[in-house]
């Protein structure tokens, strides 16, 4: 009846403030508020044809904004080749944020979970999308009862013709956040990742081309279209372009998530957005990337943060997750904890690894660590595992040998 359907609506709308007020969010943006604001007025566009899809395409191709889950690929690009496969055509949109140190999607999600959406429905719209699923990191409890509820409201007064969207949980799975792997899980099957090719945008999610999109590069799709590509390709600093937001997370006074200039150095991302180092500590390392990123000295904490920038010193930024350590840290403790956490999220469909993993966390609990006998692990996980997880293991373990040998010898 209309009375059970109003009951529910106010329901969801009760689960989904007590969902706000858990999370201890201030300043939460539903969807009538953010209608209120002219929100989804691109979405609307797009539909009515007064925007048209090469021009958000053009935008997209031109702002520079990569896949902001770790992998950096162009977004626009990505686009552009999915829109070129058959339809039908789906869309997979990864939350699964298992990266450890990683918040940045949920700060967002909690917060204005509609630019997210118009996001999404501006991709969808502009590369032909007939279904999508929203695969969600289940601890994120609270942020599913929200979501929930703001899709209802979505789907009751939509702005546009809306896809079919589903919303996915995951089950705490690490490498469920693998593209692949969390097609898989989608599809029902146990997490584990595909070889490739052929790549998901030609035959991903039930066999069809497949748009796979972190949570935040779609947050930012909006803005992009409204404000011009030029506004954010013109954010960067040191040379490189964009936004980045940076979970920032140990010995600093004020951790979160930081909104920077992509191309911030580590000094001045500290000092800046996180009010210095803590009384009594010193910059001694850090991690640029989560687990998977490795670890870098402080002598080298002015190399600019972005994709491509760390490579030669044998890290990546990832999804930036940013680990500070200080004096009264090791490195060594810090590349061992991740080398346990890879030894227990590794999938183990693949030997170098499932054996190399939980091998190398052996060695490296030793107070002299076998040097020799963890290059011949590493280089076996890093040239023969089937997916990013074993090849990017022995990462830390790298970073220890070459800056800090004094920690092992
Ligand atoms: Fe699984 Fe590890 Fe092989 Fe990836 S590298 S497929 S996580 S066993």
């Amino acid at each position: 009846t209309a009375e059970t359907v109003a009951d529910l609506a106010a329901k969801e709308q009760r689960r989904a403030d007590q969902a706000g007020r858990a999370a201890g969010v201030q300043g939460f943006v539903g969807y009538e508020a953010y209608r209120a604001a002219g929100g989804y007025a691109l979405a609307t566009a797009l539909a009515n044809g007064s925007k048209s899809d090469e021009s958000v395409l053009a935008a997209m191709e031109s702002s520079g904004l990569r896949g902001l889950g770790g992998a950096g690929f162009p977004a626009g690009r990505k686009w552009r080749i999915v829109r070129g496969y058959a339809a039908p055509r789906l869309m997979a949109i990864n939350i699964d944020e298992g990266e450890p140190g990683t918040f940045k999607d949920r700060h967002y999600l909690e917060r204005d979970p509609h630019r997210f959406l118009e996001g999404m429905l501006v991709a969808a719209k502009v590369v032909g999308i007939d279904a999508v699923y929203i695969y969600l990191r289940d601890e994120y409890h609270d942020c599913r009862v929200m979501l929930e509820a703001e899709l209802a409201r979505l789907r009751r007064d939509p702005p546009c013709a809306l896809p079919h969207i589903e919303l996915r949980r995951g089950a705490g799975a690490y490498i469920c956040g693998e593209e692949s792997a969390m097609i898989e899980s989608i599809e029902g099957r146990r997490g584990e990742p595909r070889l490739r090719p052929p790549y998901i945008a030609e035959v991903g999610l039930f066999g069809r081309p497949t748009l796979e999109h972190n949570f935040e590069t779609l947050y930012w799709v909006r803005d992009i279209v409204d404000k011009g590509p030029d506004w954010f390709a013109g954010q960067g600093r040191h040379g490189r372009k964009g936004l980045r937001s940076f979970s920032v997370s140990g010995r600093v006074k004020d951790p979160g998530v930081k909104l920077a200039p992509a191309g911030i150095t580590l000094r001045e991302l500290v000092a800046e957005y996180c009010g210095g180092m803590p009384d009594g500590h010193e910059l001694y390392a850090y991690l640029p990337g989560g687990a998977s990123g490795g670890i870098l000295p402080a002598s080298l904490a002015d190399l600019p943060l972005d994709f491509d920038t760390l490579q030669p010193h044998g890290c990546f930024i990832g999804s930036a997750a940013i680990i500070v350590l200080s004096q009264h840290d090791r490195a060594r403790d810090a590349a061992l904890s991740m080398m346990r956490f890879f030894a227990s999220e590794s999938c183990g469909q693949c030997t170098p690894c499932r054996v190399g993993t939980d091998k190398a966390a052996h060695l490296m609990e030793a107070s002299q660590w076998d040097n020799a006998t963890l290059e011949d692990l590493s280089t076996v996980m890093a040239d023969a595992s089937i997916c990013g997880l074993g090849q990017a293991a022995p990462n830390p373990v790298r970073c220890v040998q070459k800056y800090f040998p004094h920690e092992i010898a």
